[in-house]
């Protein structure tokens, strides 16, 4: 539909002006105001009485100058402000009319345009602001009625309560839907959030996964940092890992990461510590407020707890096994960022399996004392 020349979305038909009697034009009227009300609210325009003359002759192209007016502010984007408004009503309307049929009209069409604006503000409460337009209308029938054209004016009224009786009926419908999909919106976000946080836990360990440090990492060291605290990251690798598989079997392999990662679990504080696995028989504890030596002593108390674990044998046979794990502990250097931490720890790691495994090696930074 182009600006300039709008197609009235309705036929010719509807408004026939040979409709000679008064409840005839009434009714054509009736069928502008409808489409003159979503009209108005999809844009913002205030349901003011002047703004609704306005609109009621633009959307029946009453007077092609009205059109082009208005068509040059909707294309603008301006604001119907009251100012606006007056100017425009001014200049095509001169004197704001005074008629009884008018001036009754366009309080009914106030009221139903104000509580349609209102109902497009806010659905939740479409109920009350049907019963209020209920209130309007009635309260706009015994104005009528008082300028003595109530008659001529009954049919377009009783038509107008009836369909907010209707549209009172279909709001109930609406607003249990409305429900429902709201009720089918919170179990789908609840879904979504278990799913996501499933995403970032490690199927078998139950530790975080990469994913949960990408998303954690970084807040934790900025929060650290941001405390004025150190940060320091533990990785641990499992020695000869590929010897426990192929010596009791892929279970048994599973059932050691499993007490492995219990282990580091434990040794994580609560709420300044991410615990994660970062792949096969590869973990992380990424510590807040804890600087090197401090650290040291953690990854040192984890490798021997790993090292004297008895590990029940999954099949039961046999007596229990057990395992040693490899250490590389690094502290936050100036500048450095999450990534940079990890590969340093791990550098650290790969010295501590080069010296033998079984045990923790720390990472050298410029601020860092060498252990
Ligand atoms: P190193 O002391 O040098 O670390 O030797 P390693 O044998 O531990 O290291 P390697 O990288 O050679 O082997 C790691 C093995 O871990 C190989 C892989 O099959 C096994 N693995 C990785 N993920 C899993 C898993 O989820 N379950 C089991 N059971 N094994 C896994
Ligand atoms: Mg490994
Ligand atoms: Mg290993």
């Amino acid at each position: 539909m182009s600006l300039d020349s709008p197609d009235p979305p309705w036929s010719d038909d509807d408004l026939s002006e040979s409709s000679e009697s008064f409840p005839d034009e009434l009714a054509a009227s009736y069928e502008v105001v409808k489409k003159l009300l979503p009209f108005i609210a999809n844009r913002g325009i205030p349901a003011t009485p002047k703004n609704y003359r306005l609109f009621y002759d633009y959307l029946t192209y009453a007077q092609p100058k009205i059109n082009k007016a208005i068509n040059r502010l909707l294309a603008k984007n301006v604001k119907f402000s009251r100012r606006v408004s007056n100017s425009l009503y001014n200049f095509f309307y001169g004197e704001e009319p005074d008629s009884a049929r008018v001036g009754a009209i366009n309080q009914a069409a106030d009221a139903i345009i104000s509580v349609s604006d209102r109902m497009t503000e806010s659905l939740s409460s479409a109920r009350d602001q049907n019963d209020h337009f209920m209130e309007v209308l009635t309260s706009t029938s015994r104005q009528m009625a008082g300028l003595g054209r109530s008659d001529e004016l009954k049919p377009y009224l009783e038509s107008l309560l009836a369909e907010t009786g209707q549209t009172l009926a279909s709001t109930d419908v609406f607003s249990s839907r409305l429900k429902e999909a709201e009720g089918l919106i919170a179990s789908l976000k609840d879904d979504l959030k278990k799913q996501t946080a499933l995403a970032s836990v490690d199927e078998l360990t139950r530790l975080g996964n990469r994913h949960r440090l990408r998303q954690k990492g970084p807040g934790l060291i900025r929060q650290a940092l941001e405390a004025g605290q150190p940060v320091s990251a533990i990785i641990f690798d499992i020695d000869w890992f590929k010897k426990v598989n192929d010596t009791w079997g892929h279970n048994q392999g599973d059932h050691v990461l499993q007490v492995c990662a219990g282990i580091i679990k434990n040794a994580a504080r609560r709420n300044a510590d991410l615990a994660v696995r970062l792949g096969g028989e590869e973990f992380l504890l990424l510590c807040a407020n804890l600087d090197l030596v401090t650290a040291l002593k953690v990854a040192g108390h984890v490798r021997e707890s790993i090292a004297t674990a008895k590990i029940d044998r999954i099949d039961g046979g046999g007596p229990a096994m057990s395992v040693t794990v490899s250490g590389g502990v690094a502290a936050l250097g100036p500048g450095e960022d999450m990534h940079a931490l990890i590969a340093r720890a791990d550098a650290a790691l790969y010295q501590a399996k080069n010296s033998g495994r079984n045990r923790i090696c720390a990472a050298f930074s410029p601020e860092a004392p060498k252990v």
